[in-house]
């Protein structure tokens, strides 16, 4: 089966079936939006870790909802949309500390594999992230590729690897591509659609990039991955913009979800306060940009009678649960269950169907992962506590309180 759903190839769920919009960069215009609303409808949206969205329906979406979404530039070629794993920080363009404005390559990008059909046959997870030097920053996050803005005129790419080529930015794209050719021979020549770290894996990094400047007749440095010290766990608050009279409010989005009606809401703040834009964070927030700040504190004020925060992470986040077919507990349900007592205990938990745990973005004190029909395995700091039931879970969880607060590279098993 096709583990990553897209909007002209959705996956089948119990009871029907996954919807996957990938939004380059996470952003999408007030126009965009629109068209996002009638797609789901009366329905709710899921926010993705990559900053994509994802809608739950009986029936796939129809061609007229197909026609119009494609219109608005939100679904790519048939052969290449689920290719669109362009992840931007939600700050790019906008951010104070930032090196260079990475939205354009994430526009010429999209660009190049709308151009490129023949791409079609590369796995569906190949992901490129740019990183401008943003202070919410997605250097961390996983990517395939990372280009990083080391200053105005040059970037460093790294593959699955922490030894990456120092690149002036005029031939980034040109880079780029010829990893894709390269890769494009390695898929050619596999029997499975493989990952790109497995190309790597089986070449070598060093003789990935001797093959980059073979084709292009080129050297480049070599640079080494530094740890980040200060990774990016989240994008809410107010936050200044690089234009002194803007700035951008990040709001935290419970269980990542949001009924049509908030998102409408939403999209309302943003019209009438910003540019109507939001973008999706991989944290699984939204940002609204460009609020003047003679509105900044209307908007909150607004957001707040949501009953949306700007500064607390939810406390209790769970993926889709038994609407994926691998989920072996109802998360949905127990999350509800637990929300309000994990609040008034300040306990935050994960809840993940399997041990896929694609929607665990945000550090929590606690992660559950479904391991048999009913039953999670409980983590703290990589190490696991014990198993029990969903009916013992807050319990459980009630007598590890006082463990501190793990950070997510240190909870993620
Ligand atoms: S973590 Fe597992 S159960 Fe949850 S949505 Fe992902 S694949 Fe499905």
């Amino acid at each position: 089966m096709n583990r990553c759903p897209s909007m002209l190839a959705p996956t089948p769920t119990q009871g029907g079936c996954l919807s996957r919009l990938r939004l380059v960069g996470g952003r999408a215009s007030s126009l965009q939006l629109e068209g996002i609303l009638e797609w789901i409808k009366d329905g709710e949206i899921e926010i993705t870790r990559r900053g994509n969205l994802q809608h739950r329906s009986l029936l796939p979406p129809t061609p007229l909802v197909l026609q119009k979404l494609q219109d608005l530039k939100l679904i790519g070629s048939p052969e290449t949309d689920q290719l669109r794993n362009i992840m931007l920080s939600p700050m790019a363009g906008i951010d104070t500390k930032m090196v260079m404005d990475t939205s354009l390559w994430a526009k010429e990008w999209e660009k190049y594999l709308q151009d490129h059909r023949e791409l079609k046959d590369l796995s569906a997870k190949f992901s490129i992230g740019f990183d401008g030097g943003e202070t919410v920053s997605i250097t961390h996050l996983l990517n395939d590729v990372l280009v990083s803005a080391i200053d105005p005129a040059s970037v460093v790419i790294f593959l699955s690897d922490p030894v990456g080529v120092v690149v002036p930015v005029q031939e980034v794209i040109d880079v780029l591509q010829t990893i894709v050719f390269l890769y494009m021979n390695f898929t050619k020549a596999a029997t499975t659609k493989p990952r790109l770290k497995e190309m790597v894996a089986n070449y070598g990094i060093e003789s990935v990039w001797h093959r980059v400047e073979q084709k292009l007749g080129k050297k480049f440095d070599r640079l080494s991955k530094l740890t980040d010290k200060n990774p990016s766990f989240s994008c809410l608050g107010v936050f200044h913009q690089n234009n002194d009279a803007y700035f951008a409010i990040g709001v935290a989005i419970p269980s990542s979800r949001l009924a049509a009606m908030e998102l409408q809401k939403l999209k309302q703040i943003a019209d009438r306060f910003g540019t109507g834009e939001l973008r999706f964070t991989p944290w699984q927030s939204i940002l609204i940009p460009f609020v003047h700040r003679s509105f900044v504190a209307e908007s909150l004020k607004q957001i707040t009678e949501m009953n949306l925060s700007v500064t607390d992470q939810p406390p209790i986040t769970a993926c889709a649960g038994l609407a994926c077919n691998s989920s072996f507990t109802d998360t949905q349900t127990n999350a509800k269950e637990l929300s309000q007592q994990t609040k008034a205990r300040s306990i935050t938990i994960h809840l993940s169907g399997c041990a896929r745990l694609c929607a665990y973005s945000i550090p929590h004190h606690f992660l559950a992962i479904g391991v048999s029909p009913g039953v999670y395995a409980l983590y703290h700091d990589q190490k696991k506590l014990t198993e029990c039931t969903d009916r013992e879970l807050l319990t459980v969880v009630a007598n590890y309180q006082n463990l501190p607060k793990a950070n997510l590279s240190a909870t993620k098993i």
